[in-house]
């Protein structure tokens, strides 16, 4: 079937069932997946991949804010949803409305939910060394407190890696430091007989580097969706993901650019010689970011193409002379295969000086989200 659309993602679902699976195998028994669908499921779509996760039997979920957990439940998703970031009190109904679970970003906003006036279910963060949200995992007696507020029901205490990617010696030794702390917060609160409340530290690397942990949940976001942050990532833990996305756009246009001939804003491309140049319809609105400009890349028909000239904000120029016999409507591949040849959403986001996560999740709202055709 062809594409009607100008620019789009293609989903495979194989792949992120052989992700999920494959992020199961090396997590203890016990510990359940936590998907982070934030961010449209990292420009995924939330209810496809949510969707399809909930049919591999995935019942926990994460997000960033009250709206996409709301989505989440209007297509039909009735498991646990965690909001990780802050929600204003102004919402709280919302939490209440939609059965959601609430971070606790310190203690003075435990303070507010509980003000609420309805019991909330919340998850405690604890700031182990990011610092960013979460109350400090030193402030023992503080937290403790948290479990006399009687408008809230805590089914979770959780913190956040920040350095689990890395694998300097300084790196490796600021995480276990955390994990010490965050073991050893839990443990303190089991011994003032406060208990009943599920763990989770780990995002992907957390999982991928540190997979001998054993908490009840895992946080995974890019790693299911088979992708690491940097091209030249290594992992500790053996696992073969594969890429969930592919994203593609159509040819528009093709003329000759000759010799001397410049293409583009700012005239910031000039040909050497006579070449055959190709319009795409995909732009830095669409999630392409302009700092490929002059030195990204697309595949088309099964060929490397280079990005001449500034990325538009709805349409970009390649350099199509080596690309053989093409013809406008032909698709042209940003992420993903073509005929032979791959670039991987890790290679795009190296070229434009940024990580994956950047990538994928600031793939803009024209692009049509749809199933992969097979
Ligand atoms: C986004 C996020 C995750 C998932 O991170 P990945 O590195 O994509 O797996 C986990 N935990 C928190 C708190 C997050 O904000």
């Amino acid at each position: 079937m062809r594409q009607t659309g100008r620019a789009w993602i293609e989903l495979d679902f194989d792949n992120l069932g052989n992700n999920v699976r494959q992020l199961q195998r090396i997590l203890p028994a016990g510990c359940k997946l936590m998907p982070a669908v934030k961010a449209d499921a990292y420009g995924h779509g939330a209810c496809l991949i949510g969707k399809a996760l909930w049919n591999m039997g995935i019942r926990d979920f994460c997000v960033a804010s009250v709206d996409e957990a709301i989505e989440l439940r209007e297509c039909g998703i009735t498991g646990r949803i965690l909001i990780l970031g802050y929600t204003s009190p102004c919402r709280f109904q919302d939490l209440e409305k939609y059965r959601l679970i609430q971070t606790v970003v310190d203690y003075a906003y435990a303070q507010e939910l509980n003000c609420y006036g309805s019991m909330l279910t919340v998850h405690v963060g604890v700031d182990t060394g990011m610092h960013r949200l979460g109350e400090r995992s030193d402030s023992i007696e503080k937290i403790a407190r948290l479990w006399k507020l009687q408008n809230l029901k805590i089914t979770g205490v959780f913190s956040h890696l920040c350095a689990s990617d890395g694998m300097t010696k300084e790196e490796r030794k600021y995480t276990l430091r955390q994990i010490n702390d965050f073991n050893g917060l839990v443990e303190e609160l089991h011994k003032r007989g406060i208990g009943g409340f599920k763990t989770h530290l780990q995002g992907s690397y957390g999982v991928l580097n540190y997979p001998e942990l054993s908490y009840d949940y895992a946080r995974v976001g890019i790693a299911l969706y088979g992708v690491l942050s940097n091209p030249d990532d290594r992992t500790i833990a053996d696992v073969s993901l594969k890429p969930v996305m592919a994203l593609k756009a159509k040819l528009v246009c093709v003329k000759k650019l000759y010799a001397g001939e410049a293409a583009g804003y700012g005239l910031a491309f000039t040909a050497q010689k006579e070449m055959k140049l190709g319009v795409v319809s995909i732009g830095y609105a669409d999630g392409i970011p302009r700092e490929l400009s002059n030195r990204g890349h697309a595949l088309v028909n099964g060929k490397r193409a280079p990005i001449i000239g500034r990325v538009c904000m709805d349409q970009l120029m390649l350099d199509i002379s080596g690309a053989g016999k093409v013809s406008v409507e032909d698709d042209v591949v940003f992420i993903g295969r073509s005929g032979g040849k791959e670039i991987s959403a890790e290679e795009m986001a190296h070229e434009a000086g940024t990580i994956s996560n950047d990538i994928l999740s600031g793939i803009g709202k024209r692009v049509i989200r749809k199933n992969a055709v097979s």
